[in-house]
């Protein structure tokens, strides 16, 4: 059957009958890609999706576990709206529901939700149109391409469950998608009685192929979930055959990529002479991108990259002109271009004109991805790192990390919905010197929805074991140093409350060091105090608040929810008793030095504060060993 419809662009792999749904070519692609961009704002596939559209569209069976937010919609959406038909969606909450039909409707797409709460005159119109899909009076522009519903209409809904058998009848159910299908199993945490009922499905339509979504999925009950929805035998694994269900995984951790977070000098000269002679001495003449945060950035660097190392380099941001850009992408295919400076992209998508650099080009052999600064959010990073290595060698990830850059991105991301969010992840991702990077991914893919992630790994290798080779599986034990800074954060905490104007991270970390005694100064880097600052921010005793003018964004430093419980203790001292759940912990990357000497006192603070902090160094720690 499956061979049928893909005809002369079938692709069997190693000879095993097995269709590569991720690497083959095939006919419908072309049209796949094209609507993914102009109706989707989608330029790029990411995890398995490319590999489930295409399943999809050959009509299988197919069971997708990826993460919440990894993009299991569009895996049955984009196939919807290049099928003539509707696609049966199965969800079980009406919020989720609306949300999901308001974004389809504002991408002009004909979709449409039945539930217990849809109204009788908008169940009666939705009922004349499927009736006349089904007698072919419909044409194919206005049709229902989604029709969305919640569990208990197929499982108590006569009404509709015939409406459906005309549809089906009139050959135009193209497929049932059954989404948070973990909610079949008894054996989960989300178990619905309504959903254990949809085994009519597949007895209603036995020809129709049903798919089934969800974020977590442990074997026993993916064992479960084929069970009940009666799903065609053969998964992933046992040499499948053309007919049998397809099972995807999200291949989330990419072994042959190595991630690396390194310190980013204050000096910018420092930096790219840093940059020209790391490339230089892992991947000379090899292919690669970096990423900036501004286009001036772009330009600066490349212009540096080749200055310095004669490498040659080119600038991609969206004021280049339409022409230039397109040179430089192929220039940089045929590698006559070797690094391209290029500006991160935007996400998501859905609004934006911008397109990254590297979104859906297809050149395998990328050995590096640098990023001059951090990006707006993880699901950014894994992206534009992940364009490294697709032909599976070994590539490296570099990302150059100073805290001062949270607040520049801060500014930039704020007024974004969940933009600061967004930002934090990433931040946590580069502050987090001890974690796998891979383990630290897991989670964040994880996190939303709180489950497990036994199905993560598709290579064997489990979630929660350490990758073995990023730069804190690397890093050696004594290069770095977990201190006990809760008399320092009480006290960037007492200087925040004194100050009565808008302060940056950067000022308040001047203003730190300025007041104190001493500093965290490290070897080479001022950044120890700005460290404790960012993370300050993430455990929320600070917040970010954007201050917007005609001309530019401004992110400052507030005190956040949690100051309160620092800040109410009067003195240094009454510090020492303070329970340990409440004591500040950060690592910082290399020991302490002996501290410098202490600078004039600034102006602007209150009595207070200069006794608090005169007594004692401020955020001084003398060097163990
Ligand atoms: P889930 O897997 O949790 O159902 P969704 O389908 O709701 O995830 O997608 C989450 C977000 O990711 C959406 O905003 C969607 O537009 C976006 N998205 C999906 N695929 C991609 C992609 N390939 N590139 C960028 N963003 C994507
Ligand atoms: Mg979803
Ligand atoms: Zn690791």
């Amino acid at each position: 059957y499956a061979q049928m419809n893909v005809g002369s662009s079938l692709v069997v792999k190693g000879g095993k009958n097995k269709i590569d749904y991720e690497n083959g070519n095939f006919q419908w692609e072309g049209s796949l890609a094209k609507k993914r961009i102009e109706v989707f704002k989608i330029r790029e596939f990411r995890f398995c999706q490319r590999g489930v559209c295409n399943a999809n569209m050959d009509g299988r069976d197919i069971v997708v576990v990826m993460p919440t937010g990894g993009g299991k919609s569009l895996t049955y959406q984009l196939p919807a709206i290049l099928s003539s038909g509707v696609t049966l969606v199965i969800s079980p909450l009406i919020s989720l529901i609306t949300d999901q039909i308001m974004h389809l409707r504002n991408a002009n797409i004909e979709a449409v939700k039945m539930t217990g709460s849809t109204s009788k005159s908008d169940q009666d119109a939705i009922h004349a149109k499927l009736i006349n899909m089904a007698a072919g009076r419909e044409s194919e522009e206005t049709e229902i391409k989604l029709l969305y519903c919640t569990p208990e209409k197929i499982a108590k809904s006569k009404r509709f469950t015939s409406l459906l058998q005309k549809v089906r009848d009139g050959g135009k159910l193209v497929r049932i998608v059954v989404d948070e299908a973990h909610c079949v199993s008894q054996i989960g945490h989300d178990f619905r009685p309504d959903y254990a009922k949809l085994h009519v499905l597949r007895q209603l339509f036995p020809e129709v192929p049903i798919m089934a979504l969800s974020a977590t999925c442990p074997p026993v009950v993916l064992k479960d979930l084929l069970k009940v929805l009666l799903l065609k035998p053969t998964v992933r694994g046992t040499a499948a055959d053309l007919t049998g269900t397809v099972y995807f995984t999200s291949p989330l951790y990419r072994p042959n990529l190595h991630y690396k977070v390194l310190p980013k000098a204050a000096e910018g000269s420092k930096v790219y002479a840093e940059m020209t002679a790391w490339i230089l001495a892992n991947h000379k003449d090899a292919s690669g991108i970096v990423y900036c945060l501004s286009k001036k950035d772009t330009e600066k660097v490349a212009e540096e990259l080749s200055k310095r190392g004669g490498i040659r380099t080119g600038v991609y941001h969206s004021d280049r002109p339409d022409g230039e850009k397109e040179k430089l992408h192929k220039d940089w295919q045929k590698g006559v271009v070797k690094v391209v400076c290029a500006t991160i992209g935007w996400y998501p998508f859905r609004s934006s004109p911008i397109w990254a650099f590297g979104l859906g080009i297809d050149k395998g052999d990328v050995r590096f991805v640098i990023h001059h600064s951090i990006s707006k959010s993880l699901d950014g990073f894994y992206q534009e790192s992940g364009r490294a290595g697709r032909d599976g060698n070994d590539s490296d990830c570099i990302l150059y990390y100073r805290p001062q850059d949270a607040s520049t991105l801060s500014a930039m991301v704020l007024s974004d919905k969940d933009g600061a969010t967004k930002l934090h992840a990433m931040l946590s991702f580069v502050q987090n010197i001890q974690e796998c990077r891979k383990i630290q991914f897991a989670n964040y893919f994880s996190h939303s929805s709180n489950l497990s992630i036994t199905s993560w790994s598709t290579s064997g290798v489990s979630a929660t074991q350490r990758c073995g080779h990023c730069d804190n599986c690397t890093r050696p034990a004594d290069s770095f140093e977990r201190k006990d800074v809760t008399v320092e954060a009480w006290q960037l905490l007492k200087i925040m409350q004194s100050v009565h104007q808008n302060v940056t991270l950067a000022k308040v970390a001047d203003l730190a060091r300025s007041t104190g005694k001493g500093t965290f100064l490290v070897a080479g880097s001022g950044g120890d105090i700005e460290n404790v600052l960012v993370d300050l921010l993430l455990r929320r005793y600070l917040k970010e608040q954007l201050f917007s003018t005609a001309y530019s964004n401004v992110s400052y430093i507030k005190l956040g929810e949690r100051a309160p419980l620092l800040t109410r203790f009067p003195d240094k001292d009454s510090l020492a008793n303070i329970s340990s759940n409440l004591r500040i912990w950060c690592s910082f990357r290399v020991k302490l030095k002996t501290l410098k000497k202490a600078k004039t006192l600034k102006a602007g603070l209150s009595p207070e504060v200069l006794s608090a902090s005169a007594s004692s160094t401020l955020v001084a720690v003398p060097s163990t060993s």
